[in-house]
C-alpha cells in the first residue's frame, strides 16, 4: 500500500519534511519513503491511502502506563479526601485493583486502546494489576490489544502487599505470559512488573530476578514515586531505592523505571551506569502531588528519559505540553526543558525504550522501520520547518489532530472512524461494568 499527498515529518537519524510525501508499507513495515511522484511511478497500480496534506508522523509510544485505571474515572471515593501519596495508593487504586475482574481488565483496556488509537498513540507500556484475578489477567488484555491492532508490551506488578499467594501468583503470570508472546511475533511483547520499593521484599526480588533473568526480560517498576518510597528503604535496607535496587540487579538496560521523582545524584549516576530507562509522568506526579522529577538533570547526565501517562488519557501530546510547562514553572525559569528536549523524551527515547520490546525500528518514518503512522488534520498557521516542528507540535498539535491511525500496515482509524473496535457498544459495556465494580468498592 501506498500512503500519498502526505506532508511527512519523519524523526529519525534523516528528519526531515517531506511535502507531498509517500509512503510504501509492505508486511508491516515501512519500504520506501519519497515524494509521492516518486513513489508513483516506481509502484504503479498499488493501492492508495490518500493523506490529503495532512502531517504524516511516526505514531506515538508511551513508556508507561496502566490500562484498569481507566475504571477510577468519576469515581467517588467518599469520605476525606486522601492526604499524601501512600493515601492515595490505599485509598483509590488498591481498592480499585482488588475489585477488578477479568471482565473489567478486558473492557477497561478495550476503552484505553480506543483512546489510544483516537490519540494517536500506536505502541504502550502497560503496568497492569488485579490482584484477585491474576491468573490469565495478561492473557485478556493481550486479546483485547489484538482485537484493537495496537502494538503493546505488558507486565503484571508483582507486589507483597496482598499476601504470599498473591505474590507466587503474580510472579507466576509474568513468567507465564513472557514465554508465551516469546514465541509470537506479532503486537505483544513482556515485560517483567514489579510494583515499587516499597512493597516488595528482598526475597520476592530476589525470586523475580531468578525468572527474569532465565527468561531474558527486564523489570517494569515504579521508582521513587512518592517520598514514601525512599524513607521506606531507607528504615528497611539502610539504602535510597534506586540503590536498593541496583543492589538486587533489578536495574539495567532493559529495566524500566517508571517517575525516578525522588533520586539524588548519586541515584542518578547509577541509573545511567546501568542504563535503566527512565520514564517521566508529568501529568500524573502533578496529580499525586508526589514532587517534580529532575528531567532537566537526567537529560543532561546523559540519562534517555522517555515520556508515559501513568493511567492518564492516552494523548501524548498532552503529556508533551505538561512536561514542557511544569519544569519551567517548578524552576521558575523559561529556558528550562525546550520543546525540542520534550520531542527528544516522547519519540526518539521512547522509541528506544519501546525497542526493547520489537526488533524493527519505532519512532520513524524510514525504510526498515515499523508501518506505525499517523495523520494529523493540522494546518500549520505559521511556517513549518524541521527546527521548529517541536514548538508547533506543543503549542499547536493535539490528540484531537489525530485522523488517520496505522499500526503494523493496518488502518485501524481513517477520518475519525474506527476501523476495528465498536466504540459505543464497548463504552456502554464498561459503563455498565465500572457502575458495578464501584459498587463493590
Ligand atoms: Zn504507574
Amino acid at each position: 500500500m501506498l500512503v500519498v499527498n502526505g506532508t511527512l515529518v519523519t524523526f529519525g537519524e534523516n528528519h526531515r519534511i517531506i511535502p507531498s510525501g509517500a509512503i510504501r508499507i509492505q508486511d508491516g513495515l515501512i519500504s520506501a519513503v519519497s515524494a509521492t511522484s516518486d513513489l508513483r511511478e516506481k509502484y504503479p497500480g498499488e493501492e492508495e491511502l490518500d493523506a490529503g496534506g495532512k502531517l504524516v508522523m511516526p505514531g506515538l509510544i508511551c513508556a508507561h502506563t496502566h490500562f484498569y485505571g481507566l475504571f477510577a474515572r468519576g469515581m467517588s471515593l467518599g469520605g476525606e479526601p486522601p492526604a499524601d501519596f501512600l493515601q492515595i495508593l490505599e485509598r483509590l487504586w488498591w481498592r480499585l485493583d482488588k475489585a477488578l475482574g477479568l471482565e473489567d481488565v478486558r473492557y477497561s483496556a478495550l476503552v484505553g486502546l480506543i483512546d489510544a488509537i483516537r490519540n494517536g498513540t500506536t505502541m504502550l507500556i502497560d503496568h497492569h494489576a488485579s490482584p484477585r484475578a491474576i491468573p490469565g489477567s495478561l492473557d485478556v488484555i493481550a486479546e483485547a490489544v489484538n482485537q484493537a491492532g495496537v502494538r503493546c508490551s505488558l507486565c503484571y506488578e508483582v507486589s507483597d502487599r496482598d499476601g504470599p499467594e498473591a505474590t507466587q501468583a503474580g510472579l507466576d503470570e509474568n513468567a507465564r505470559f513472557i514465554a508465551k508472546v516469546k514465541s509470537q511475533k506479532g503486537l505483544l511483547a513482556a515485560a517483567f512488573g514489579l510494583h515499587a520499593s516499597l512493597t516488595l521484599s528482598d526475597e520476592t526480588l530476589a525470586r523475580a530476578v531468578e525468572m527474569a533473568q532465565s527468561l531474558d526480560v527486564g523489570f517494569h517498576i515504579h521508582v521513587a514515586e512518592g517520598i514514601a518510597d525512599v524513607h521506606d528503604s531507607l528504615q528497611k535496607y539502610g539504602f535510597r531505592v534506586v540503590e536498593r535496587l541496583a543492589d538486587r540487579d533489578i536495574l539495567g538496560p532493559k529495566t524500566i523505571a517508571a517517575h525516578c521523582v525522588h533520586v539524588d545524584t548519586h541515584e542518578m549516576d547509577i541509573l545511567r551506569q546501568t542504563g535503566t530507562r527512565v520514564v517521566h509522568n508529568p501529568r500524573s506526579n502533578m496529580n499525586n502531588a508526589v514532587g517534580v522529577a529532575q528531567v532537566p538533570e537526567m537529560l543532561e547526565s546523559s540519562i534517555e528519559v522517555g515520556l508515559g501517562n501513568d493511567g492518564f488519557s492516552n494523548n501524548m501530546f498532552r503529556e508533551m505540553k505538561t512536561a514542557y510547562l511544569l519544569h519551567k514553572l517548578a524552576r521558575e525559569d523559561p529556558r528550562v526543558l525546550g520543546a525540542d528536549q520534550v520531542l527528544t523524551m516522547a519519540i526518539r527515547n521512547n522509541a528506544q525504550t519501546a525497542g526493547l520490546f520489537f526488533p524493527r525500528r519505532l519512532g520513524e518514518l524510514a525504510p526498515g522501520a515499523y508501518a506505525d503512522i499517523v495523520f494529523l488534520d493540522y494546518i500549520p498557521p505559521t511556517p513549518l520547518t524541521v527546527g521548529n516542528l517541536p514548538w508547533h507540535v506543543i503549542f499547536g498539535v493535539d490528540g484531537a489532530h489525530v485522523s488517520t491511525t496505522i499500526v503494523a500496515g493496518k488502518v485501524l482509524m481513517h477520518n475519525r472512524e474506527l476501523a476495528t473496535l465498536d466504540e459505543e457498544e464497548i463504552s456502554a459495556r464498561s459503563r455498565e461494568l465500572a457502575a458495578k465494580l464501584w459498587q463493590r468498592l
